[in-house]
């Protein structure tokens, strides 16, 4: 089976739009691939719960594989995966409709603002900020499917034929650009990671292929404090969690556990720091998460004037 196709998209020139646009904030593929990732495996346990799939019983895993000979990033989930159909459907058309929208809406503007992509659909897109070709490697949870490749090199058209996944779930596989080269670098990857996936909710493991040694702890944390009812939550876990999120030496003066219900539903904890010197004043650091997923440092607009006074600093968590 080999077969050829036209993404579907009025705009010849999207690539390049997605390209300069984002270029400021290139490393939020990184974000949005495991975003999607997670997103497969909640699919799948969804559907096992629906009894819609049978539950193989394998440990919800994301491995984020470096290569540095090969210059390929993958990322590895063993999630819903996507049969032919749903390749052709998510990875082509719905994500180019939503492309389109998304041009024709933000034309005008000059400067890019990352946090647009996720909302309309081009999170995969994303991508090809860093990669001259990005290939697909699946195989959906349905019974009897088959495994599927799609690759593309980032002009407006891709090829599909089969693929040699032998377990449910999706590869993507980025060919990594001149353009993208410092996501070759081990330590950049790592903090990266560590920005956007810290708390996320399903393990993930990095490798480099070209090291001896494997990582054998997940580099997340998938069960954040903020998520634990308080009064399951020691004093020392509240202080662990502090140091290690805010890098601050010094134990925290005292903090409160939000869980709000109205007008949004927000989980958090809201910690004050010792202020060591009167005369150094610390400044608020606020932390905000989506469904465990990293959106932005001290956005200022969701943090009452009177907590910034107090230099506080917070996470917190919508869903
Ligand atoms: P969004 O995630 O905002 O819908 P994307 O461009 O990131 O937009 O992805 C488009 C669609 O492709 C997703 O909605 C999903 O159906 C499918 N998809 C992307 N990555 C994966 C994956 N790792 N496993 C299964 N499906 C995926």
């Amino acid at each position: 089976m080999k077969r050829e196709g036209q993404i579907r998209v009025d705009s010849e020139n999207l690539f390049p739009i997605i390209k300069k646009w984002l270029y400021s904030d290139k490393d939020i593929f990184v974000r949005e691939a495991i975003a999607n990732a997670c997103d497969a495996i909640k699919k799948y346990q969804s559907i096992c719960l629906m009894g819609d799939a049978e539950d193989d019983g394998s440990k919800p895993r994301i491995d984020v594989v470096l290569d540095k000979k090969k210059k390929t990033l993958t990322f590895t989930d063993n999630g819903i995966g996507m049969t032919d159909e749903e390749v052709e459907k998510y990875i082509t058309q719905i994500a180019f409709s939503g492309a389109q929208e998304f041009i024709e809406k933000y034309k005008d503007k000059t400067d890019g603002d990352s946090g647009i992509i996720g909302h309309f659909g081009l999170g995969f897109y994303s991508a090809y900020m860093v990669s001259d070709t990005v290939e697909i490697q699946t195989l959906s949870c349905q019974k009897n499917a088959q495994p599927v490749h799609w690759v593309s090199d980032g002009s407006s058209t891709y090829e599909i034929s089969d693929g040699s996944r032998t377990e449910k779930g999706t590869s993507v596989i980025m060919h990594i650009s001149e353009d993208g080269k410092e996501f070759l670098d081990e330590y950049k990857l790592r903090e990266i990671l560590q920005k956007y996936c810290k708390f996320m909710p399903y393990e993930i493991y990095f490798s480099n292929a070209g090291a001896e040694k494997k990582d054998e702890k997940p580099l997340n944390n998938t069960t954040p404090l903020w998520l634990k009812a308080p009064k399951d939550c020691t004093a020392e876990e509240y202080e662990d969690f502090y140091r290690d999120t805010f890098a601050d030496v010094n134990m925290p003066l005292f903090w409160i556990h939000l869980n709000v219900d109205y007008p949004f539903r927000l989980k958090g904890i809201l910690y004050f720091p010792k202020q060591t010197n009167k005369l150094e004043v610390m400044p608020g650091e606020i932390k905000l998460f989506s469904n465990q997923v990293y959106i932005a440092d001290n956005i200022k607009e969701v943090v009452p004037e009177f907590l910034m006074i107090f230099f506080c600093v917070f996470t917190c968590f919508y869903y």
